[in-house]
C-alpha cells in the first residue's frame, strides 16, 4: 500500500469462511493499524460478489467441506485475490482458507476440488478429526514466538516444495506430519484459530510489515500478553497465575 492512506482489508466470504470468530483477524489488523495512527477499512466480500484485485490484505477463514468447496469455486470464477498477490498482497488463509489456497483438496464428498494454487499444498481427509489446542514453534520469516490457538479439521496437508512452514506442532496436529501452517512469498496460512492474530499478534504484525513494506514495531498491549499467557498456560494443560 506504499503511498495510499489508507490500508484496505478484505474480509473474503465471512458468511462461509468465518468459523470460531476468524472474521475477528480483520478487526485485529484494522485496530493496530489504528492505534499505529494509520487508517484502516475492512471491505467485506460476500457470495455472488466480485472479488477486487486492489485490496491490501487478503483474510480467508475456516469453514466446513460444503462451504469450502463453495467458496473456492467463487474465487476461482473471480480471480481477485491471484491478481492481487501478482502484485505483492498480503494474504491470510485460516484452516479451510489454508486447505482452498492450496493447490487441490479433497474433503469428505470423496472428490477433489482445485484450489488458488497460491500455495504448494495438497489436503486429504485424515483418519481421524483433529480438535484441540495447537501449540507450535515459529520458523522463519517468524521465529520469534511459539503460535498458540485452536484446530478442528479432518484434512491433512502436505507441502511441495514451493511453500515452507509456518512452525514446527510442540502440541496438536497441525499440518499432520509435523509442522503447522504454509507460506509462499506474501501467502501465509494456518491451521490456528482464535482469532489466530488475536492470540498471535506478532503474525499480525508480520502481515502488517509486509503490507508496508517495512517491520513494524512491536505494540505493549497488556492485555493481549495476558491473553497469549493465559492461552500458551491453557495449552499445556497448567493454570494461569
Ligand atoms: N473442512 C475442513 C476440514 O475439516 C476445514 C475445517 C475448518 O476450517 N475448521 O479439514
Amino acid at each position: 500500500m506504499a503511498g495510499e492512506s489508507t490500508a484496505r482489508i478484505g474480509l473474503l466470504l465471512p458468511e462461509v469462511l468465518g468459523t470460531y470468530g476468524d472474521s475477528g483477524n480483520a478487526t485485529v489488523l484494522a485496530k493496530r493499524l489504528e492505534w499505529r495512527g494509520f487508517e484502516a477499512e475492512v471491505v467485506e466480500v460476500r457470495l455472488g460478489e466480485p472479488v477486487p484485485s486492489t485490496l491490501d490484505i487478503y483474510l480467508l477463514g475456516g469453514g466446513e467441506d460444503d462451504a469450502q468447496a463453495l467458496a473456492a469455486d467463487h474465487l476461482r470464477k473471480y480471480p481477485g485475490v491471484r491478481r492481487a498477490v501478482a502484485n505483492g498482497a498480503v494474504v491470510l488463509g485460516v484452516c479451510a482458507g489454508l486447505q482452498l489456497l492450496g493447490t487441490r483438496f479433497r474433503g469428505t464428498d470423496n472428490v477433489v476440488h482445485e484450489g488458488l494454487g497460491l500455495l504448494d499444498v495438497r489436503t486429504e481427509p485424515g483418519e481421524k478429526r483433529a480438535v484441540a489446542e495447537l501449540v507450535a514453534t515459529a520458523l522463519p520469516p517468524l521465529d520469534s514466538e511459539p503460535l498458540t490457538g485452536f484446530e478442528n479439521h479432518l484434512g491433512q496437508s502436505r507441502l511441495g516444495p514451493s511453500s515452507e512452514p509456518l512452525g514446527k506442532v510442540v502440541r496438536g496436529t497441525g499440518n499432520g506430519d509435523g509442522t503447522e501452517g504454509a507460506v509462499t512469498g506474501n501467502v501465509l496460512a494456518t491451521y490456528l484459530h482464535g482469532p489466530v492474530l488475536a492470540r498471535n499478534p506478532a503474525l499480525a504484525d508480520l502481515l502488517l510489515g509486509r503490507m508496508l513494506g517495512y517491520p513494524l514495531p512491536p505494540l505493549e498491549l497488556v492485555e493481549v500478553a495476558q491473553l497469549r499467557h493465559e492461552r500458551l498456560t491453557a495449552a499445556s494443560g497448567r493454570r494461569a497465575r
